[in-house]
């Protein structure tokens, strides 16, 4: 087989066998990396059009109990200031994003136990109370089952958590001991189980990476059948032990999007913040490779800059209005346009539609 055999191939089974999967990756030229694309297009274009929905992204809090080594805002960095969100803020950051055209919030933050499950429940309530046609998409971590219940009675419907890899050995080097990948899994399952809208998801070229691990990720992912995936370059900040690591390519992290899309022809796929930071047209690349979704900020300008996960993130001094002017205007030069829309899974929209 050669690499477009193996394109076409993984478009028409939505799978490949792991060796040829391997060999795509290892040996992917500059002239395959096209046609990975333009199969990735016809592939979303199928189920989504020209369409890139957006998610406005309020990141409510930086504190954090993890360690995570990788992570800006874990709990042993000293220097990161840390500030979190009144409900009231939050809500207000809603209410702004739902009149700059806004249908669906992700609120994300480290694990600040200073918020108890009501008061997210709360949060999730009245935005849905007082945006009915929204979704909101909750990204804080691992809870226990009573919680992750509670909010979705609450009217959060998706729910997104990195798996950040797969493989057990690769995971711990990436965390401190009472962080496992079995309990990772076990809350992604869980949340599936009940019923939300669930992203997993990893970050190319984080330290100790292998190859291997890639491919136990994306069979993982498929498997998993996850709505969402999650996936940006690994980009090192200065006071974690990763300071000196190099940052993921584009070039990894578009090959990914390509082949996630043929994988899971269906799947929600951010071209994230993080490959806007590492190319000043990340984004509109990752769109161009597959992707379908992006996440503009609406957190406050005066947190902006404290939530860093990593170094050199982007639009840190914007207005929320500047960040969805910017993006309509960076995804208009891709040929595909913003829709104002909750922008859910396929599964979920065409079940609405036999709804009606
Ligand atoms: N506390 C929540 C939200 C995490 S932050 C949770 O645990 O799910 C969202 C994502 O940012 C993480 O899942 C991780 O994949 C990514 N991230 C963290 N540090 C990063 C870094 N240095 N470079 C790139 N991405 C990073």
């Amino acid at each position: 087989m050669n690499n477009h055999e193996r394109i076409l191939k993984l478009r028409n089974d939505q799978t490949l066998e792991r060796e040829e999967l391997r060999t795509l990756l290892q040996t992917i030229t500059a002239e395959d990396e096209e046609f990975l694309y333009s199969n990735a297009r016809q592939v979303r274009e199928k189920y989504y059009g020209k369409d890139v929905y957006l998610r406005g992204i309020i990141e409510f809090s930086n504190y954090c109990r993890n360690d995570c080594y990788y992570c800006g805002i874990r709990k042993s960095n000293a220097n990161a200031e840390r500030y979190h969100l009144t409900k009231e803020e939050v809500i207000a950051c809603a209410d702004q994003g739902y009149d700059l055209q806004f249908r669906t919030f992700v609120l994300q933050s480290g694990e600040d136990m200073s918020y108890s499950d009501e008061d997210i429940a709360d949060i999730v309530r009245e935005i849905r109370r007082r945006h009915p046609d929204t979704a909101v998409t909750l990204s804080i971590g691992e809870r226990s089952r009573e919680s992750y219940q509670m909010w979705f009675d609450a009217g959060a419907e998706r729910y997104l958590l990195r798996q950040e890899t797969s493989d057990p050995e690769h995971y711990r080097k990436l965390h401190p001991a009472e962080l496992t990948i079995e309990h990772r899994k076990h809350c992604l399952d869980m949340l599936k189980e009940i019923g939300y809208q669930v992203g997993c998801g990893i970050m190319v070229d984080s330290p100790y990476q292998t190859l291997e691990n890639i491919l136990d990720d994306l069979y993982y992912m498929k498997d998993f059948g996850a709505d969402m995936i999650g996936i940006g370059p690994f980009i090192p900040h200065k006071d974690t032990r990763f300071k000196d690591e190099p940052a993921g390519t584009l070039e990894h992290t578009l090959h990914l999007l390509g082949v996630i899309r043929l994988m899971l022809p269906e799947v929600l796929l951010p071209a994230t913040t993080a490959l806007g930071t590492i190319d000043p047209r990340g984004r509109e690349k990752g769109i161009l490779a597959g992707a379908n979704v992006v996440m503009p900020n609406l957190s406050p300008t005066s947190v902006r800059s404290k939530y860093l996960l990593y170094d050199g993130k982007i639009c840190t001094g914007d207005e929320a209005a500047e960040c969805r002017s910017c993006m309509e205007k960076r995804i208009s030069t891709t040929g595909y346009n913003v829709k104002v829309s909750k922008g859910d899974a396929f599964r979920i929209q065409k079940n609405a539609l036999k709804s009606l």
